[in-house]
């Protein structure tokens, strides 16, 4: 397994990785991105263990309802490419499971990547989300047929893809980018069904980084940005070869391209609803005015119930022939749907409870300021008990969380993150025992199961 250090060498690769309109050849020593690549050093230094064949205890496939639990608190504690990494993992040992009575080559061939990767211990990012181009129009019917990654050219040892993946959490900071059709492919559409891994480092592949990262000298007036955060990446495959052993949809089967991108929502919306649960009870926990009780019970109760649906998608685990626990489908799409569906009233409640200092609480060095500290102190302060420092901090706790670029981040991520809203409406509906509820109306209705109400 790698250390920091070498995974901090290894993204000397000659990856082509821009930001604000420069290309960066030294990510790790970069003033903002390389905050990031400290972050992922970490969690190397974390796992690492030197024995021969070792693999980080962050990989471990779960068997049961109780791994599956570990594994998702384990989660909620690592950066957030060693946790794509897992869960780029979980979605290709998923495929390869859904895909083997019909693609046995290609599951095969997906299971001894994933070996690999873990021998080389490399993180991994999950390149979905396709330029899409007019969102009216299939695939196969764009004015530009590169809207969505394709296939342009195979050759008897690989194929070349072309085409653009957008808002790729980490992209930049990992070292393989699976790249999946970001849903079903139709009869006419084999080219844009293409699943396969590409190295960051592989020429053609550019990726332009943006980030949330405050600009601001004092990190300590963002006590939650200031030193954790992760660019998403703007990816670029401009005919990029991806060698047959990396390949596993070629142009072909489309009938199989929904799998991959199904496959990975489950993963990230397990991931997305386990982050709900620690992101709500912060919110309740930022929250301390006791007379608006009505808000924080709602707070209190949206919590609960988004921890509920997180127990309910473990304990309904179902676990396969290959002995792999994976989360209920129906309950983490409805919980991650309601985390996000509900997250813009969470921060409503708030903001509106907590008033204007958000926004307007002095920073952290005017508090040390001779000549304003203690009468920020002073101000700040409510209760004796209550003094201005630890009201200040827990505004720019907020502010950070909630009302400033990290704010607008979650704003946007929890909402789309996964899929949007209605991507998780699709599954939940799918999932749902429709068949049970008809018959508990018509048992209602006294009108038993025939179509004409005849019992
Ligand atoms: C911070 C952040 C990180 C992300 N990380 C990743 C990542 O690591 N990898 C990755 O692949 N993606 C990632 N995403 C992308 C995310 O999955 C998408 O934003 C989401 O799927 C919506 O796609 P879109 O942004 O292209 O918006 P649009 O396609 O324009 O969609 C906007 C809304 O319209 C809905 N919609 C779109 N088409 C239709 C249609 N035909 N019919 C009905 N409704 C439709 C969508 O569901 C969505 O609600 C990330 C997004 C964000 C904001």
């Amino acid at each position: 397994m790698m250390t920091g250090d070498e995974y901090r060498a290894s993204l000397d690769d000659g990856r082509a990785t821009f930001f604000e309109g420069e290309q960066i050849f030294d990510l790790p020593g970069h003033p903002i991105l390389g905050i990031t690549v400290d972050s992922a050093a970490a969690g190397y230094d974390r796992f690492h263990d030197p024995a021969p064949g070792a693999v980080g205890a962050f990989m471990a496939v779960p068997g049961s309802a109780k791994e599956l639990r570990e594994q998702v608190e384990l989660h909620e504690t690592v950066d957030l490419l060693t946790h794509v990494t897992y869960a780029s993992i979980m979605t290709l040992l998923t495929a390869a499971d859904r895909i083997e009575a019909t693609l046995p080559d290609q599951a095969a061939r997906i299971r001894a990547w994933v070996k690999d990767a873990q021998r080389r211990d490399v993180r991994i990012t999950q390149c979905i989300t396709d330029a899409k181009g007019d969102r009216s129009r299939r695939p196969g019917n764009q004015d530009d047929p590169d809207a969505y990654v394709r296939v342009i050219e195979r050759r008897s040892d690989g194929i070349v893809i072309r085409g653009a993946k957008l808002h790729i959490s980490a992209a930049s900071m990992g070292h393989e980018l699976m790249t999946i059709p970001t849903k079903g492919m139709k009869p006419g559409e084999d080219q844009y069904s293409v699943a396969c891994m590409v190295p960051v480092g592989a020429p053609g592949v550019k990726i332009i980084n943006t980030t949330y990262a405050p600009r601001h000298a004092d990190t300590r007036d963002f006590p939650m940005s200031g030193n954790h955060h992760t660019p998403e990446g703007f990816v670029i495959f401009e005919d990029v070869f991806v060698p047959s052993d990396r390949v596993f949809l070629a142009g072909e089967h489309p009938e199989f391209a929904a799998v991959f991108a199904h496959s990975l929502g489950l993963w990230e919306r397990l991931g997305g609803l386990a982050a709900f649960v620690t992101g709500y009870d912060r919110l309740v926990g930022l929250e301390r005015v006791g007379h608006i009780k009505e808000k924080i019970s709602d707070m209190m109760i949206n919590a609960t119930l988004i921890r509920a649906s997180l127990e309910a998608a473990i304990e309904n685990c179902s676990v396969t022939s290959d002995g792999a626990a994976f989360p209920s489908e129906l309950y983490t799409n409805v919980g991650k749907y309601h985390g996000a569906a509900n997250y813009a009233l969470m921060v409503r409640h708030l903001h509106d409870i907590a008033g204007g200092s958000i926004l307007t609480a002095p920073g952290m060095a005017d508090l040390d300021n001779e000549q304003t500290g203690h009468l920020v102190r002073k101000y700040m302060g409510t209760l004796q008990s209550v003094d201005g420092i630890y009201r200040s901090k827990l505004f720019h706790a907020i502010r950070d969380y909630t009302a400033d670029a990290l704010g607008g981040w979650y704003a946007v991520t929890n909402l789309q993150a996964g899929g949007g809203l209605y991507a998780q409406r699709i599954v939940s509906r799918l999932h749902y025992d429709l068949e049970h509820a008809k018959k508990l109306a018509l048992e209602a209705a006294h009108m038993g199961e025939s179509a004409n109400g005849s019992a």
